[in-house]
């Protein structure tokens, strides 16, 4: 009886509305397969209640905790310390708690380029990124600090497009322009990846991003943030065509590897995160 533990490490994710993310199934999936006593709790934070959790989390000794809309830039003022990227991209999701001292990350783009790097460098390559908010924003701050040489922001509020532009230009020596989003964009000649980083196509396997298809030439990489479903229109297409595919399933399942790994000092198993995400979202085998 004595050497029994019956203290589980606690870590878990903090927004509203919550009920329908999915990464507590998969990272709790994994947590069981790697046989820890590890627990991952999907709370319901509201925007006035921040604070009370941030220091419930401190108080109760969890190792760490995700943050999702409307939390991401509220829960720097709680943080001791946020990593580079993070501070660039002006987000947090994904806090670490080590000897009480809160750690801020963003994983959003780190998750996307562990994806990306699984089928081609992006160091030196020219990226047109379509859309402009969150996602698309931490995407092109990771390319501009993994050495990618150009990306093309495009939005149909061009101001967005020009503030991301701006700030993986301001901090990383990756050039960078804006374009505004008017009709079916062509892919340039020389591109390299296209990344469709807008919410079009979530829920919706029928919606298609104004692309012009026919610029979707064999060897060039198309990746979409869209992790539900994850064959989207758009990468049904592109691999139609030749090009190389790459689903926002990866990215949202190497978003919790990176999570755990920072928390927990363990490396997940990503076949279990993904199976259990793929049977949620019944993706046919
Ligand atoms: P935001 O609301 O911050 O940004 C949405 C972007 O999509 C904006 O650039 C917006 O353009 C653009 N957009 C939306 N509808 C249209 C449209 N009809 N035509 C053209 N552009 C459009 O959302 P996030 O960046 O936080 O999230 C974007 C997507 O990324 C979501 O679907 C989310 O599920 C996904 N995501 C996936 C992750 C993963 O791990 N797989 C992680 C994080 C996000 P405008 O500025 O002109 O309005």
């Amino acid at each position: 009886m004595g050497d029994r533990n019956f203290r589980s490490i606690l870590t878990g994710s903090f927004s509203t509305p919550c009920a329908d993310n999915p990464t507590v199934a998969m990272v709790e999936a994994a947590y069981r397969h790697a046989g820890l006593d590890a627990r991952y709790i999907n709370c319901d934070v509201k925007a006035e209640h921040l604070a009370q959790a941030v220091a419930g989390a401190v108080a109760m000794e969890w190792v760490g905790f995700n943050c999702s809309l409307p939390h991401k830039v509220a829960v720097i003022e709680y943080l001791d310390e946020v990593a580079d990227s993070a501070r660039i991209i002006g987000a947090v999701n994904c806090v670490s708690i080590r000897d009480g001292r809160l750690v801020g990350d963003n994983t959003d783009g780190k998750g996307f380029l562990a994806s990306l790097k699984g089928v081609t460098d992006p160091s030196g390559r020219k990226v047109v990124v379509l859309g402009a908010g969150g996602a698309a924003r931490a995407i092109a701050v990771e390319l501009g600090l993994a050495g990618a040489a150009h990306l093309t922001i495009v939005n149909r509020d061009v101001a967005r497009a020009e503030n991301v532009a701006a700030l993986v230009r301001d901090n990383t020596p990756c050039a960078a322009e804006a374009m505004a989003w008017t009709g079916p964009v062509a892919v340039p000649e020389g591109a390299d990846i296209l990344i469709n980083a807008t919410s079009i196509g979530l829920g919706d396997g029928n919606a298609l991003p104004p692309v012009n298809l026919d610029t979707l030439r064999s060897g060039l990489v198309v990746a979409d943030v869209i992790p539900n479903p994850p064959m989207t229109h758009l990468l049904r297409t592109a691999k139609a065509r030749g090009c190389t595919v790459l689903d926002g399933l990866g990215m949202l399942v190497n978003q919790g590897v990176i999570g755990v790994e920072l928390w927990l000092g363990k490396k997940l198993d990503a076949g279990v995160m993904q199976r259990t995400l793929q049977e949620i979202f019944e993706v046919p085998a």
